[in-house]
């Protein structure tokens, strides 16, 4: 509890639901709109004339954002307060989870720039405190890392198991911002990477895995007791799209072909399920993929997790919504 005796609810795991507009080519193909968001934290499935519901037709979340809402209050709602946690030496992570085209890219673009502004903010207004920013960002394909400040590193590095900093990626570049203008660069740089990988390979980003993580120490400027530095990692992480964890409506060569994607994923929603679960779930298997490994020490433990599930409206993408609606609830 805070020193005014109120009770801050700081919940390990926070689970929000964005549903984003019809696009135009939903609207052009007369999809309708099979769900509905009342009252902030529950998300309605709304049948056709004369449709019977067989399956759950309501979800309920920490929030759930409708398609007027602006990636400002999906920040402030769903991300700010963990991404905020790793200036006090919390690791965090804020991942978008959700089908190709479901606007995960689109709604992660915008919290990660939120979270500089306001990062950036709080370095301002805590001039008694020495900050030092570091930013690395990375790509898995097919379990393979590739560097994306780096694009000489090639399309494999190698995980290392580090004694003190647990698993690191070998020869990962990691750049120091000097200013927000210069971590604004660097992350723009991460995403024109990611760019250049898709039009050569084809729509990599519905295979791919891309995490921009920030390290952030801070040390008392009077006083060098090293009780009073904090460093914790933060880490943005746009996922693969998440048709390459379920298996319907894929037939046997996509399947095939995402079998590999599937590993990170599919480990990933087992960790993610584990740990909402909490003490008694045993083994986590965060050694079972590369994603996985590389954020085992931003999951679980003392680290926050923010986990925005984006959903298409569409009629004609209900199967994909619930499996999203359906990881989003196994996740609390
Ligand atoms: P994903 O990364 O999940 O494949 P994108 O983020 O690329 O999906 O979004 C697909 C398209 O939908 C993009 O053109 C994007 O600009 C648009 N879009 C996504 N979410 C929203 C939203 N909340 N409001 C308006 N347009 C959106
Ligand atoms: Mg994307």
């Amino acid at each position: 509890s805070t020193p005014g005796g109120t009770r801050v609810k700081e919940e390990k795991i926070v689970v929000t639901v964005r549903l984003r507009p019809l696009n135009k080519r939903e609207q052009s193909a007369k999809d309708q709109v099979a769900w509905e968001c009342i009252e902030d934290h529950t998300i309605v499935y709304k049948p056709l004339p004369q449709e019977r519901i067989t399956q759950p037709a309501s979800f309920t979340f920490d929030k759930v954002f409708g398609p007027a809402c602006i990636t400002q209050t999906v920040y402030e709602d769903g991300v700010k307060n963990v991404a905020l946690s790793s200036l006090m030496g919390i690791n965090a992570t804020i991942f978008a989870y959700g089908q190709t085209s479901s606007g995960k890219t689109y709604t992660m673009r915008g919290v990660t720039e939120k979270a500089v502004n306001d990062i950036y903010k709080h370095i301002m207004n805590t001039p008694e405190r020495h900050f030092r920013i570091k930013i690395s960002g990375l790509e898995i394909y097919n379990e393979n890392v590739r560097d994306l400040l780096n694009s000489e590193s090639g399309r494999n590095l190698k995980l290392l198991d580090d004694p003190e900093k647990g698993t690191v990626v070998e020869k990962l570049v990691e750049e120091t911002a000097i200013d927000d203008q210069h971590l604004r660069n660097l992350i723009s740089i991460c995403e024109a990477q990611r760019q250049v990988g898709e039009t050569a390979l084809n729509d990599t980003s519905s295979r791919s895995h891309q995490i921009i993580r920030l390290t952030i120490e801070s040390t008392l400027r009077e006083n060098s007791d090293c009780m009073r530095s904090f460093v914790a990692s933060l880490n943005f992480v746009d996922l693969a799209g998440s048709e390459r964890a379920s298996q319907t409506n894929v037939d046997g060569a996509r399947l095939r072909e995402g079998c590999h994607i599937n590993l990170s994923l599919m480990t990933l929603t087992t960790v993610i399920r584990k740990l909402s679960v909490g003490k008694r779930s045993g083994h986590i298997p965060y050694r079972d993929s590369k994603l996985t490994r590389i954020l085992q020490h931003s999951l679980g433990g003392n680290a926050r997790t923010a986990i925005i599930c984006t959903l298409s409206p569409a009629s004609s993408h209900v199967e994909q919504s619930r499996n999203t609606l359906y990881f989003a609830t196994r996740a609390k």
